[in-house]
């Protein structure tokens, strides 16, 4: 798909942004995944814009205290997409960025663990609202990987319980009402005040403390890019704001594609992967 001239120039910014910019962070959010065939919670296609009751899943309270809520979202986890979702063009660009050397550290808040599965070093990955990929219990917080629930799941058992203990089980996501693993987040903090580029890339920059790394980084003196399909609270502090389609506009802005955008002049991406 061909961008407009007006697209084209943010593009190019963004690129020049990016290619000046010597430590970068980069905060993601659903909207990377939904080319993968993961839909978002909060864009017009969003699971929440269609199904405002769904919201009701992702809340530690009514996770905790109604059986049906945790059978609803077991059988949810089960039928995800992510299961057998791959990375797309946008993750693939920023294992890109990471190859190039600039990344310093890669804040999603995805769950579905496509970044390292695209190639993006698991080290610099902070995933700061957790991963559906393993499963804890609620009580002695004993955990492991999501595939042997499930299967409990499948053969049968609607709500099942921790095998140590007894304890209700949870995927190891960060519900609403649900604190932020403290490490995660003084790690992502930490990297905002000291980078000099902070690139949010589909997120609606609706939920904090997530969303707050931005104004953080900004006050720090990074530049900022947001490429988000909708507008966003940070769009009017930012140095540039990409509306194209992830897919499109990350491998532009990074190096990977150059046929969606050619480059500033005086400019040039990180190297190619090898
Ligand atoms: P969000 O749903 O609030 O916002 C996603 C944004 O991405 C929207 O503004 C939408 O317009 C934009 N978008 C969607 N597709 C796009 C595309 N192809 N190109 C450009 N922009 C696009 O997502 P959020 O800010 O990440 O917050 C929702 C919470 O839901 C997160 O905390 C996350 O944990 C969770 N979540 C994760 C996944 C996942 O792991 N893939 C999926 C859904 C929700």
């Amino acid at each position: 798909m061909m961008m407009s001239p007006a697209h084209a120039d943010a593009v190019a910014r963004a690129r020049g942004l990016v290619s000046s910019a010597r430590r970068v962070v980069v905060l993601t959010g659903a909207g990377i995944s939904t080319d993968s065939g993961i839909p978002d919670f909060r864009g017009p296609q969003g699971v929440w814009t269609r199904n405002p009751e769904a919201e009701r899943l992702s809340t530690l309270q009514a996770y905790l205290a109604d059986g049906d809520v945790r059978r609803q979202a077991w059988q949810a986890r089960l039928a995800s997409p992510a299961w057998s979702a791959t990375p797309n063009a946008g993750h693939r660009a920023l294992v890109d960025l990471e190859r190039g050397g600039n990344l310093d550290v890669l804040v999603t808040q995805n769950i579905d663990g496509l970044h390292q599965l695209a190639g993006n070093d698991p080290a610099r990955v902070v995933e700061i609202h957790g991963t559906m990929r393993e499963i804890v219990c609620m009580s002695c917080g004993d955990r492991g990987p999501a595939g042997p629930t499930l299967d409990r799941v499948r053969n049968g058992e609607e709500d099942p319980a921790c095998l140590r203990c007894g304890g209700i089980l949870k995927s190891a996501t960060i519900s609403f009402g649900q604190s932020l693993v403290e490490a995660d987040l003084e790690r992502a903090e930490e990297a905002a005040r000291h980078c000099d580029l902070l690139l949010a890339a589909g997120t609606s920059l609706g939920v904090y403390p997530a969303a707050g790394l931005v104004p953080l980084a900004v006050a720090h003196g990074a530049a900022l890019i947001v490429a988000n399909a909708e507008p966003t609270p940070f769009d009017r502090i930012a140095d540039a704001v990409v509306r194209d389609p992830l897919s499109q506009a990350l491998p532009a802005m990074v190096g990977g594609d150059t046929a969606a955008s050619p480059p500033p002049s005086g400019t040039s991406g990180p190297a190619p992967p090898s």
